[in-house]
This record gives structure tokens, sequence and C-alpha cells, in this order.
């Protein structure tokens, strides 16, 4: 029984990063994913300590799915890989911008990004000042 190897340390965080991170009561923080090149905003997902560090680490974006209590990665099933290209962590720590080079749909819809089609009916403001206001 001693014959056995000692399991691996489970690698981590750089600590600077760990240190910074404001998650959420479940442990998560909100990753923005973002196309490095046109800078499209494609998706919005949720990592944890261990798919940060993998999106880190591997190339490829990995979320946390609260639902499914599982990691995932992007493209896995569908092809529509997400290459890393960069990761930046926000000014208070609770949301990540991740810049990739998206293949294909970002959204399971089939759309490019997840907010294709989907905006809603607002009233527009203006810089001038002049506003809408009555
Ligand atoms: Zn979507």
């Amino acid at each position: 029984m001693s014959e056995q190897p000692a399991p691996a340390p489970v690698p981590a965080l750089p600590a600077e990063v760990a240190d910074a991170l404001k998650r959420d009561s479940a442990g998560l923080v909100a990753a923005v994913v973002q196309q490095f090149d046109t800078n499209e905003v494609l998706m919005l997902g949720w990592m944890d300590d261990e798919a940060l560090r993998r999106t880190m680490t591997t190339g490829r974006v990995t979320f946390y799915s609260r639902s499914r209590q599982e990691y995932w990665r992007k493209g896995d099933t569908s092809g529509h890989v997400q290459w890393v290209k960069s990761v930046a962590l926000d000014c208070d720590g609770d949301a990540l911008l991740v810049r990739v080079d998206q293949v294909g749909a970002a959204c399971h819809t089939g759309t490019r990004t997840c907010f294709d089609g989907r905006g809603l009916s607002v009233v527009a403001g203006d810089a001038s000042g002049a506003g809408t206001a009555s």
C-alpha cells in the first residue's frame, strides 16, 4: 500500500490572482468573453478558481456550470472553440475579461454572439446633454 505514489499536488492560481478575486457566494466570478480582433462581445460565462486556472494555462476557455456543477470547455461538443488570447481582471476583482479567437458561433443557439438579435427597446442617451427628459 505504500507503493502508491503520492497524489500530485493540485496546481493553483497564482496567489496574487487568487487574492484579488472577489467571488460570489457560489465561489464564481463573471467572465465576459470578447473576440480579440473585432472586439465583439461574445458571451458571459462563470469561472471559479480552477476554471480560471485552466483558462490561463491551457489555451482554451473553461467555464464552471452552476446548473450542471461541472467544468466545461467551449467547443468540446459544438466545435466552436474559444482560443485564449488574454485575460484581465477588472478593477473590483469581480469580473474577468477573456479575449479569445472564437471559432464559429459563440452562442449555443447558433448566433455569433449571445446578444445578436436580442436587443431591447431603450431610450438612447446623448452626450450633448440635451437628453430626452421633459
Ligand atoms: Zn448564448
